[in-house]
């Protein structure tokens, strides 16, 4: 039976070897078949000969043709574009010129934009929001049987919002279970978005969290720690061992006298880090939100520098130099704000109708982000969503509108610049042919509203339809 298995897996290698022992096997059943009746032989050679038109139907090409009103192809909006979909590739995308293959299946999308899956660039599949549990409690309190099935729930709901794809930051204290996820979804367990996995980040030792209130007991930690160089290279290498797509440090934390960030790291120490990490063909990102921190990581030849709350001009200029990009993470201070009592306006309300003035934390942000943009960094599209809710990532979208971006840019952020900046740009984040099949239809228009981007009502991802509201 084993050639069987190969013709139903529909296994291309096997192909050719296939249709060769199939003719083999007809020609010595035909034999076998000698002396028995006319009517018996013909029976047989017609059950055999179904046989082979299901297993060809079973691996005939699958079409499925998208008819939306608009097209955003990851750079620009078009009118008058159809995407025809062939198994799990793009197969064409411009207008209805091409003849269409029998049996396509049509989607009618009047009045919708189809845009790339989105690409969530900052997540944490094993947080879930500090309002309803701190981040100190899940990493020392919750089992990571519990976090585990709490990150199902989470990617499922990802996805489903219209992110195909995740970079996922680090599982806090959840070692390295994200590869464990991301296996799942690969395999087909379960529901979630193709995920870009970091496991569990690197901090200089004494730095992090859950911190504990006496010397004398000693907590564990939400991240690794290294102490030198030697222990770094170590951390690095046996993080890619376990899985890791990409390596995150924390280029500064919260280590102050008075709690306040300062540097933890040396730029040695980091560069360290990316020649291992950059041999074994993966970027390094770093969490940073001082100057120096900053400086140090873009210095050390970091990917993206995550946050970066109080960049200056100079940083900008050498990010901008040096091609690193920043992931503002501006939906997570808004989101931490409100959480300790910020109540924040909505639209037409004002001050002093139980609405309170916006915190400094929230200006500061609002003033940095603006100066990365005029100084022309590579912007990312990356929420820290574990922070707020899973499903809820758009919220990073509307905040990058809000805070001066236009919509276009923030759709191009959450789509080609994404995948280009992790280095994926060959696979997702377009609609162009060969691209995986990771589409998603909103109702609207996102550039007239950026709000229509959570009016999903199609998801695609690698050629399987997730979600079809009709
Ligand atoms: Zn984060």
């Amino acid at each position: 039976m084993f050639w069987i298995n190969n013709f139903i897996l529909g296994d291309a290698m096997h192909e050719p070897n296939c249709i060769t022992t199939i003719k083999l096997y007809l020609r010595r059943t035909l034999v076998r078949l000698r002396p028995y009746s006319a009517i018996m032989k013909k029976l047989l050679l017609f059950a055999i000969t179904c046989c082979i038109v299901i297993f060809s139907l079973a691996q005939s090409d699958k079409y499925v043709l998208l008819k939306p009103a608009k097209v955003f192809d990851g750079e620009t909006m078009h009118e008058g574009w159809v995407v025809l979909i062939k198994n799990n590739k793009i197969d064409q995308a411009g207008a209805m010129n091409f003849k269409l293959p029998p049996g396509t299946q049509v989607v009618e999308l009047a009045g919708e934009t189809l845009l790339p899956g989105l690409i969530e660039g900052h997540s944490h599949l094993f947080l879930h929001p500090y309002n309803e549990t701190s981040w100190n409690d899940q990493v020392l309190k919750e089992s990571r049987a519990e976090r585990t099935a709490r990150a199902v729930e989470h990617a499922r709901a990802t996805l489903m919002a219209g992110f195909t794809t995740v970079r996922d930051l680090g599982t806090e204290g959840s070692m390295y279970d994200d590869v464990g996820l991301k296996i799942a979804i690969e395999k087909g367990v379960i529901p979630g978005p193709r995920m870009i996995c970091a496991t569990r980040a690197i901090v200089a030792k004494g730095t992090y969290g859950p911190k504990s209130e006496s010397p004398d007991v000693v907590l564990p930690q939400g991240a690794a720690e290294v102490t030198n160089i030697s222990e770094m290279e170590n951390e690095v290498r046996a993080q890619i061992s376990k899985g890791a797509d990409l390596i995150k440090i924390y280029a500064d934390y919260r280590w102050g006298k008075n709690g306040e960030a300062l540097p933890a790291f040396t730029t040695q120490e980091i560069a360290a880090a990316v020649a291992i990490a950059k041999s074994g063909g993966r970027e390094v990102v770093t969490h940073a939100t001082t100057a120096e921190g900053m400086t140090r990581a873009i210095n050390a030849g970091v990917s993206t520098v995550e946050h970066g709350d109080n960049g200056t001009a100079e940083v900008f200029k050498l990010m901008k130099e040096k091609g690193v990009a920043l992931c503002p993470t501006l939906a997570a201070g808004d989101a931490i704000e409100q959480y300790k009592g910020w109540r924040k306006a909505r639209l037409n309300d004002t001050v002093g109708q139980g609405i309170d003035p916006e915190p400094e934390r929230v200006t500061n942000k609002k003033k940095t982000f603006q100066l990365a943009l005029k100084a022309g960094v590579t912007i990312c599209m990356g929420g820290d969503v574990g922070v707020f809710t899973h499903g809820d990532n758009a919220r990073e979208m509307e905040m990058m509108v809000e805070y001066g971006m236009k919509a276009i840019e923030v759709l191009k952020s959450a789509t080609s610049i994404n995948a280009d900046v992790f280095g994926y740009g060959n696979e997702i984040g377009r609609i162009k042919k060969d691209l995986f099949a990771d589409v998603i239809v909103v109702e609207g228009d996102p550039v007239a509203d950026i709000r229509n981007i959570r009016k999903v009502k199609f998801v695609m991802k690698d050629g399987v339809i997730y979600r079809n509201d009709k």
